[in-house]
């Protein structure tokens, strides 16, 4: 067979005008059929879900908010440190999001809520990452608890990688306050320290 008379392959042939009824044609079928028939998930935890969902998605913009505000100040290495933490915030967002359609549920994103702006130090905005991240670590234990109640095992595998995740986030952040702390309002240290933080680079999340 000559090359020429199998690629490429005829396109079928379009509709007569006047012919095409596509639109008349039920289209019930399109919807999630998970959803619909085979629901892997109770609304408690699909619930739960949802408001961690927009519990990341807060936190995402927190940290935009944070690497906004020292982009202006001009200290380019605290900006990166924050936006890449922003993407890393949309990454925890987007993976439970993944999970719960795996799981038949139904993702509701609810308006995210207004963030602060103005910080007067990196050592406040920092203060505040860290108490940022121990509230999200009580959210997801608070989770992890409510999946083991239900025997939900599914559901808290996946935690388990948030789990981890938060001693990661916690543990960073601490050791970045134990360095402002010892430069305090040193011009050079914070020089110093803004160039460290220049050096963080983004890397998609691993899922167990
Ligand atoms: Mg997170």
């Amino acid at each position: 067979m000559l090359l020429s008379q199998s690629c490429p392959p005829a396109l079928p042939p379009a509709p007569e005008a006047g012919t095409d009824d596509r639109k008349n044609q039920d289209v019930s079928f399109s919807l999630n059929p998970k959803y619909q028939d085979n629901k892997m998930i109770s609304t408690n935890i699909e619930k739960a879900l949802n408001a961690q969902i927009n519990a990341e998605f807060w936190s995402a913009y927190l940290y935009l908010s944070m690497s906004c505000r020292f982009a202006s100040d001009n200290y380019k290495g605290i900006a990166n440190w924050f936006k890449i933490q922003h993407r890393e915030e949309m990454d925890h967002a987007y993976m439970m999001i993944d999970y719960l359609v795996r799981r038949g549920g139904k993702v509701t994103l609810e308006p995210i809520a207004d963030v602060p702006a103005e910080w007067d130090s990196p050592q406040e905005a920092f203060a505040d990452t860290l108490a940022h991240e121990e509230k999200v670590t009580s959210m997801i234990n608070a989770l992890y608890a409510a999946a083991e109640a239900e025997h939900d095992y599914a559901t808290r595998q996946m935690l388990n990688w948030y789990v981890a995740e938060q001693v990661e986030e916690e543990d960073s952040v601490h050791d970045i306050l134990d360095s402002l702390k010892r430069i305090g309002t040193d011009a050079t240290g914070l020089y110093q320290f803004d160039l460290e933080l220049a050096k963080r680079v983004y890397t998609a999340p691993k899922a167990e």
